[in-house]
């Protein structure tokens, strides 16, 4: 309500100029529905450069006539009424044409739910049934949705993302299409696969929404998914956060697909976890100070939730808080110290030694004091 108020004046200038303007989709979904929204999306009949005149907004989709600026915090988007062309690749129109009324401009919109558009005075229009939808919590597509999802396959994906986001049913017909024509997301780029799977996992109805994914198969698109999918849908009562989900999907997979363009960051961190899974190794002081705590809590947790280990967080965090050194610079014998006693020249051999006396502490084999440290190093060396 705040973020349309908000907005409320980019209508009441658009119309001040002669122009139409109403607000549309989520935001009015929202609005319904009585919850927090995202952004504000507007559409006019007023062109892109007009608009960017009379608000100073930026061309941000403007080959789809969007522009757009952020006001207090809000990112409002302003569309020209259009309708798509021919689709030829299941993804993007050919072309975009203005459409001369918002009736059309609605009609290329995804679903019923999200058709919905709201004048100035907060009068709620419905062209396509949509309040009707929101009252029964009913995903269906506008239109034929055998041609919305041909038309653009990623309303697949949006489908499963609105129910996971609102708990809501996916009506028959738009379910069963989703689940025939599942073969079309191959043609999507991956990043926007991501993209909708993440969406996806932070719906409060994130376990409906992988039921859905795996009854409709759709789970078989998504690369190295599909039986984690099926064993949190056997297995759990709760829902997963997004790094324990695919850390557990690829657990069982026994790899990160290359189709999932993670950043390396991320990718690494996935990988580290699923060799760790796989090696069944209890979470140790060397293990934490080799991998970090964040990548040992997310072990833990992926083998809990395979059944393999018990949680252990807790014991974990202890462990890591304990643990008698988190980096060799906090080794009490430096290189320096190394070099002094040997004698020695530097080489390869300084930071192998360093690594063992780290190894030593860690297994509590040795304190980390100068002293003791000193003695392990004479006794090794034969000094
Ligand atoms: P959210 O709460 O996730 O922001 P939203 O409904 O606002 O939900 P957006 O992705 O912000 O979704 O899109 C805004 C509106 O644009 C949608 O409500 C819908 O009317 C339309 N739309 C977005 N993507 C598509 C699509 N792929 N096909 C058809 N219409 C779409
Ligand atoms: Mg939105």
């Amino acid at each position: 309500m705040r973020q349309l108020k908000q907005a409320l004046f980019v209508i009441r200038t658009l119309k001040q100029n002669g122009f139409e303007a109403y607000f549309v989709g989520g935001c009015v979904r929202d609005y319904l529905l009585r919850k927090e929204t995202n952004d504000i999306d507007i559409t006019t009949n007023a062109s892109p450069s007009k608009v960017m005149k009379l608000f100073g907004a930026k061309p941000t989709g403007i080959k789809y006539g969007t522009v757009s600026f952020t006001k207090n915090d809000i990112n409002i988007e302003i569309t020209t009424y259009r309708i798509d062309g021919p689709y030829l690749d299941n993804r993007h129109p050919e072309e975009v044409i203005e459409a001369p009324s918002v009736e059309e401009d609605i009609k290329r919109r995804d679903f019923t739910i999200n058709g919905l558009i709201m004048n100035d005075s907060f009068i709620v229009i419905d062209h396509v049934g949509g309040k009707e939808d929101l009252k029964f919590k009913m995903i269906r597509s506008i239109g034929d949705p055998e041609t919305r999802f041909k038309e653009d396959s990623l309303r697949i994906l949006r489908a499963v993302y609105f129910q996971s986001k609102l708990g809501f049913q996916i009506e028959r017909n738009t379910r069963e299409q989703m689940s025939i024509h599942r073969d079309l997301l191959e043609n999507l780029p991956n990043e926007r696969i991501l993209n909708e799977t993440l969406k996806i996992l932070k719906g409060d109805f994130q376990l409906r929404a992988l039921k859905t994914l795996e009854t409709s198969k759709i789970s078989s698109k998504l690369p190295g998914l599909e039986k984690g999918i099926q064993f949190i849908n056997e297995h759990m009562k709760e829902s997963v956060y997004t790094d324990a989900f695919f850390a557990l999907c690829f657990s069982l997979n026994k790899r990160v697909p290359s189709e999932w363009k993670f950043s390396n960051v991320i990718r690494n961190k996935y990988e580290t976890v699923v060799d760790l899974v796989n090696s069944n190794q209890e979470i140790d002081a060397l293990m934490l100070y080799t991998y970090g705590i964040e990548i040992c809590l997310l072990t833990n947790k992926v083998s809990f939730l395979l059944g393999r280990s018990p949680f252990q967080k807790s014991k974990i965090e202890q462990m890591f808080e304990n643990l008698p050194l988190k980096s060799v610079v906090d080794l009490k014998f430096k290189a320096k110290d190394l070099l002094e006693l040997t004698g020695k020249k530097q080489g390869a051999w300084v930071s192998k030694l360093l690594d063992e006396l780290v190894k030593e502490v860690l297994l509590e084999h040795v304190n980390n004091t100068h002293e003791d440290l000193k003695s392990y190093v004479i006794k090794k060396e034969g000094i």
